[in-house]
């Protein structure tokens, strides 16, 4: 028995991966370098992030992210207030979306949903039930993230048994790549400057071998992340493994974003999104400045109309020029190939409407971490990732696409929306919450019910029917429950300072 196991220990040892070289200086580059330097740093693997400076650019025009980041960092080990101290940043408590189910409407995505369960039934179907009866109630009203944030008020000490408050954040893209390089390389990750110009792949089993930089320098590793960008230098340019287009879905291919100086009274916890006749405008309001953007279709505007309208928009002196840029909604036919996983604009691209790029990325690297490979890259665990990653970035893409077929706004590109043939898991989604108040959900599914619930209600897809266990209680008995956590609700959001006051006593740069 002894010769046997030291022959597949040796075997192991020599299979173990010993080197990751990741490509890309962006948010997905030094978001792979931080989480991965946190989680092997007992496994003796060099990691190395290779940059490619002003040679290459970064699009860096994502300036929110979802409540998951707050779980990530707590992961890290990352402090809250350092984090948002250095990026300049504020809380985020949910999306207002402005003209996209009528004109002059307005509804909230709100993080958190609308609180506990009644009779082991979620919220809304009691909310569906009294609305049967005629009562005219928001939903968001039983939702105390839509509720705090509309008054522009935030706090984080705000639990009590009924409600729940979950937050995500606003920050300066460029602070908080600098902010994770600096807890990557703490952690011993290496970062070479220099841009990939080829790369040497193995004759016997296609295998990413050599990365050649620029300078000349050549860099060797057994495993390869693509943070490339839309470039995608390794896994398209090198291992050309193919792009699905979903811009038969989402028709938007450009994005113009210029900030503006702040303003206190505008300072508010949640990302405003204006539906127009050509796409979508952008508010995410930043300690230090406002920032302003447009994703919009080609078909429909020009990038100088779109700067022009920008320029009217800005609510203050505009800071710099505008940034634009231009994209195809997809995916990579396979994220991870051979010996190259891809993260970031490298794997997927789909418009920031829910702002779900930063968390596609987190999920995209601890889902490497739960499939790790050795050297050989065992075929199953990359079918495992390409299946698993697939799926959910196909449940984000449905909930865009939902704001998408459903926009109120009568113009060419709306109308080519309305009347575009959905996705089959999209299009099932919609016929059974319409004819139960259910949302049927995936195990990859990272938006959960109250947000598929916020935005299908909120785009006037407002099912007859509730859950039949409800039935028995009475609406009388349901609507003064239901006023009373209402009210208890308003009270909460009213008894917390206002954002501006919270974020200047607890992180003010
Ligand atoms: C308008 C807009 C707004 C967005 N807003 C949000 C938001 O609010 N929240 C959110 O979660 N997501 C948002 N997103 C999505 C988010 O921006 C992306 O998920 C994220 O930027 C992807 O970053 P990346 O690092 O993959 O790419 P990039 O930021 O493009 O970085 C690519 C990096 O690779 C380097 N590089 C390229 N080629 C080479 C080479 N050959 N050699 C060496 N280095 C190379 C570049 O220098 C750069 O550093 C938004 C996207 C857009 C377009």
């Amino acid at each position: 028995m002894g010769i046997i196991h030291s022959k597949t220990t040796t075997f192991m040892k020599d299979s173990k991966l010993r080197s990751i070289a990741i490509v890309g200086g962006g948010i997905a580059g030094w978001m792979s370098a931080a989480i991965l330097s946190r989680f092997l740093q007992t496994q003796d693997i060099d990691i190395c992030l290779i940059e490619g400076g002003e040679d290459c650019d970064s699009i860096a025009m994502y300036h929110a992210a979802l409540p998951q980041l707050q779980t990530l960092h707590e992961t890290l080990g990352i402090d809250e207030r350092e984090f948002l101290k250095f990026t300049r940043g504020g809380f985020k408590l949910g999306i207002q979306f402005c003209q996209w189910n009528r004109e002059g409407g307005q509804y909230f995505h709100g993080f958190g949903g609308f609180g506990m369960p009644i009779e082991g039934v979620s919220p809304h179907h009691c909310w569906l039930k009294l609305k049967s009866f005629g009562d005219d109630i928001a939903l968001g009203d039983y939702s105390l993230a839509s509720v705090t944030a509309q008054l522009g008020n935030f706090s984080i000490n705000t639990k009590n048994s009924r409600a729940l408050l979950e937050h995500g954040f606003h920050f300066d893209p460029q602070r908080y790549v600098e902010f994770l390089r600096l807890y990557a390389q703490a952690r011993g990750v290496r970062c070479l400057a220099g841009k990939v110009v080829d790369v040497k792949l193995s004759r016997k089993n296609g295998f990413i071998q050599t990365l050649q930089l620029k300078s000349g320098q050549a860099v060797q590793a057994d495993f390869f992340i693509d943070c490339s960008g839309f470039r995608a230098s390794i896994i398209e340019q090198a291992l050309a493994t193919g792009y699905q287009s979903w811009s038969h879905w989402l028709p938007a291919d450009r994005a113009v974003s210029w900030s503006s100086n702040a303003c206190e009274d505008n300072f508010l916890p949640y990302t405003k999104v204006t539906a127009l006749p050509y796409g979508w405008q952008w508010r995410i309001p930043l300690q230090q400045s406002t920032v302003n953007g447009l994703v919009y279709s080609s078909h429909y505007l020009s990038d100088a109309a779109a700067a022009d309208y920008l320029q009217q928009e800005l609510n203050g002196k505009a800071l710099g020029s505008p940034r634009f840029s231009q994209f195809v909604a997809g995916h990579r036919k396979r994220f991870w190939n051979k010996n190259c996983l891809a993260i970031g604009f490298a794997a997927a691209f789909l418009e920031p409407l829910e702002c779900s790029g930063i968390e596609l990325i987190q999920n995209g690297v601890l889902r490497l971490l739960q499939l790790f490979p050795d050297k050989r890259c065992d075929l199953a665990l990359s079918a495992e990732y390409n299946r698993k990653t697939l799926e959910e970035v196909c449940r984000v893409r449905d909930l865009i696409v939902l704001h998408y077929a459903t926009c109120a706004i009568h113009s060419e590109l709306w109308q080519y929306c309305k009347h575009m043939i959905l996705p089959p898991e999209l299009e099932r989604k919609l016929k059974v919450f319409a004819s139960s108040g259910h949302v049927p959900l995936h195990r990859e599914d990272f938006f959960q019910e109250p947000s598929w619930v916020c935005v299908l209600v909120g785009q006037n897809i407002v099912p007859k029917r509730y859950e039949p266990s409800i039935e028995n209680i009475h609406p009388n008995t349901l609507r003064a429950f239901m006023l009373k956590r209402r009210a208890e609700i308003s009270a909460i959001a009213r008894n917390q300072p206002s954002h501006a006051a919270f974020v200047g006593q607890y992180c003010s740069v």
